[in-house]
């Protein structure tokens, strides 16, 4: 799925855990962290542009370094070194993870009808425990787009009645504009009901 829905997914989930705000970021971010294995996207265009071939990085490594077991260890360990409540913390992460996984097992193929992305569970070690789902639905279809509107409006409602957003975890400025505005709208709503 898209980076914008795995990170509204994963900080959805953190949302009610009792973690404080910095736990939460960190679980939101590990949500989104498998995707670190797509960036060989962009020494593939440099040396493209230069002339020099095309390494297949992106090809090579995108879901098959950090979307498995290793991603899903790595990557909560990797938040334990800013979280407050580190267990949970770390569980939580392991979790997101693999929402992750499960999100693209279901909806991430594209762009031709046979390109289904499989889940390789134990790479970069093994081909062992590798999964893909014929029913895979591609990046841009309804039930991405309809879970990502889900995820929106639930983003509504948090900010509303709790004062959180996922605005926070780029700017602190605009996430108090964001909450104050939303929650202004939510008291007038409720005056006219
Ligand atoms: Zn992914």
């Amino acid at each position: 799925m898209s980076p914008i829905t795995h990170l509204l997914a994963s900080w959805s989930m953190a949302e009610g855990t009792g973690l404080d705000r910095r736990d939460r970021a960190a679980v939101a971010w590990v949500g989104l962290a498998p995707d670190l294995d797509g960036l060989g996207v962009l020494p593939d265009l440099v040396a493209r542009l230069l002339g020099m071939g095309d390494p297949a990085l992106y090809g090579r490594l995108h879901h098959a370094l950090l979307h498995g077991l290793l991603g899903a260890l790595l990557l909560p360990a990797c938040a334990l070194a800013v979280a407050h409540r580190r267990v949970r913390t770390f569980l939580l992460g392991v979790a997101v993870v693999h929402l992750h996984l499960l999100c693209d097992l279901v909806g991430s193929r594209g762009p031709d009808r046979e390109d289904i992305w499989p889940i390789a569970y134990l790479a970069p070690f093994s081909d062992a425990w590798t999964f893909a789902w014929s029913g895979q639905w591609p990046l841009n279809a309804w039930p991405n787009v309809l879970l990502t509107l889900a995820l929106v409006a639930f983003v509504f409602v948090r900010a509303a009645t709790a004062g959180h957003s996922p605005v926070q975890l780029f700017c602190e400025k605009a996430h108090t504009a964001f909450v104050a505005t939303v929650q202004a709208r939510w008291r007038q709503m409720r005056r006219r009901t």
